[in-house]
């Protein structure tokens, strides 16, 4: 069976590398990530990442506990750095060739972000992790997804998350709340769903990219996405409940 995809970009958050403990890194939920994402690539699709930092330092966050929020939100871009080097290391450990580029410059370490030389990257099945966000303070790193999905041209934007899609009320509150398997850019901006910021969805809208939410703490979810399986909910299509 083929994949579902070429080229996709994948958005963790910081939590996603944090597992279950309150603050940084668990390396034991890095090294599943990593091998899925081996997994992934081995089936021949091209697979991009932005990494979020959420785990270490969020600039929203110390800007309302009185800290410039320039100053604040260059912090946090350089908490993804330290993720996006965390998750460098996994994923060469277990056999995944990886670059690093961020959008701040840090050429000690890190390629800057070179739109062509990502897509090269790419196009020789090198898995690309962009660090450092946009390189600009006042966004997210879900709207850095946007944005290099757009850039680089991928199909989907895979959101990972720790639940199993979007649903029309919250499942925890009720227990018969439904998970839409597809949903509209319009309906997730209007119900204000907060799957990503609104920037970030705005700009998937403009630019026609879907974006699939899924649950990343089911082993083998990323592989499933890419080979097409209805999982999460896919924004982007009409709007369908399951
Ligand atoms: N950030 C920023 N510009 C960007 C991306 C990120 O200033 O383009 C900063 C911002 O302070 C943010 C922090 O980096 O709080 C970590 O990113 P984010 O909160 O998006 O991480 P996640 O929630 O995905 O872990």
């Amino acid at each position: 069976m083929g994949t579902n995809y070429r080229r996709v970009l994948l958005k963790l958050s910081g939590e996603a590398l944090m597992g279950n403990m309150g603050y940084g890194i668990d390396p034991e939920v890095v090294k599943g990530i990593a091998q899925e994402v081996g997994e992934v690539v081995a089936t021949g699709v091209q697979l991009a990442i932005v990494v979020g930092g959420g785990n270490i330092f969020r600039g929203v966050k110390a800007a309302s506990a009185g800290m410039d929020r320039a100053t604040a939100d260059y912090i946090g871009m350089i908490a993804t750095v330290m993720n996006a080097m965390t998750l460098q290391d996994s994923l060469e450990r277990t056999g995944v060739q990886t670059r690093v580029q961020t959008a701040i410059a840090m050429q000690e370490l890190a390629e800057p972000y070179i739109r062509r030389r990502a897509i090269r990257h790419l196009e020789k099945g090198r898995v690309v992790i962009f660090g450092a966000g946009s390189g600009n303070p006042f966004f997210t790193t879900d709207t850095t997804a946007a944005l290099r999905a757009a850039e680089i041209d991928a199909e989907v934007i895979f959101k990972a998350t720790k639940v199993d899609g979007i649903y029309d009320a919250d499942p925890h509150v009720y227990p018969d709340a439904k998970r839409f398997t597809s949903l509209t850019y319009a309906h997730v901006l209007a119900k204000d769903l907060r799957v990503m910021d609104s920037t970030a969805i705005a700009l998937c809208k403009e630019n026609n990219i879907p974006i699939l939410v899924f649950d990343l703490t089911v082993r083998g979810n990323i592989h499933r996405a890419v080979m097409g399986e209805s999982i999460g909910t896919l924004v982007g299509g009409s709007c369908e409940i399951s």
